[in-house]
């Protein structure tokens, strides 16, 4: 691949730390290898709870003081919503996502039953997406994806290799809160594929949301990135 187009995605909830920076490096190192890569600097500011201002200043000022420079202006995917939202609408529309209803207290319910039978699919919500009258509801609904029960997800990570997941291991992740917002599963791939990011280096804590994200791109025909997920520095006593 000549043209590689990387990316550091960093959420602003905190200061930019070794292992961010790490991050940041090793993406901005491979994007300097050939004249017509690019790496794309994307502040993951959708937790409004957590995310600072002062955290991303830091995380700016930190990647400068590391000689790091990226394509354009800096992306805020607070910015994006409305795109992320169009997206969780086509997949409504093509029926590969539904409206969810389901109350904490059933939800919980099943979150026990699951934890008891651990051979059991982990799909949370198996009704709503077969009640018409939920799905023509047009407020207080999540969205979930639909995901498959039967069979096995293989993805290549060229550094973990070849890892397998059963897809009843994989939830019917919520991509859009009742408030209409995207969550960050949904947004990171729009935002991806939208920067039309080819590889993607990051923390192996994120390897578990590769089987997620795998089927986003796979519904919209979208082309799946390279992964590269680098096992996370640990101190000596183990601790991230
Ligand atoms: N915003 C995420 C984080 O800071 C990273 C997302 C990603 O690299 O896909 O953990």
């Amino acid at each position: 691949m000549t043209k590689i187009i990387t990316r550091f995605a960093p959420s602003p909830t905190g200061n930019l730390h070794v292992g961010s920076a790490r991050t940041a490096l090793l993406n901005f190192i491979v994007s300097q290898q050939t004249l017509s890569s690019k790496f794309y600097l994307r502040i993951e500011d959708t937790d409004k709870a957590r995310s600072k201002p002062e955290f991303t200043q830091n995380i700016l000022d930190g990647l400068k003081w590391l000689g790091i420079f990226w394509e354009k202006e800096v992306q805020y995917q607070s910015q994006r919503i409305s795109r992320h939202q169009e997206i969780a609408g086509i997949l409504l529309e093509k029926k590969l996502a539904y409206k969810c209803i389901c109350s904490e207290e059933k939800l919980n319910e099943k979150r026990e039953l699951i934890k008891k039978n651990k051979n059991i699919s982990k799909k949370i919500c198996t009704d709503c997406k077969n009640d018409n009258k939920i799905q023509n509801l047009l407020k207080n609904f999540v969205v979930r994806i639909k995901l498959p029960d039967e069979g096995v997800l293989r993805i290549e990570d060229n550094i973990q290799g070849s890892v397998v997941v059963n897809n009843k291991e994989l939830d019917d992740f919520i991509i859009l809160r009742k408030d209409g917002t995207p969550t960050y599963m949904l947004s990171v791939v729009v935002d991806d594929n939208d920067l039309g990011v080819n590889l993607i280096i990051r923390g192996d804590d994120h390897l578990n949301n590769v089987f997620r994200q795998y089927y986003i791109y796979k519904y919209l025909n979208w082309k799946i990135p390279l992964y590269a997920h680098i096992p996370l520095i640990h101190g000596e006593d183990g601790s991230k």
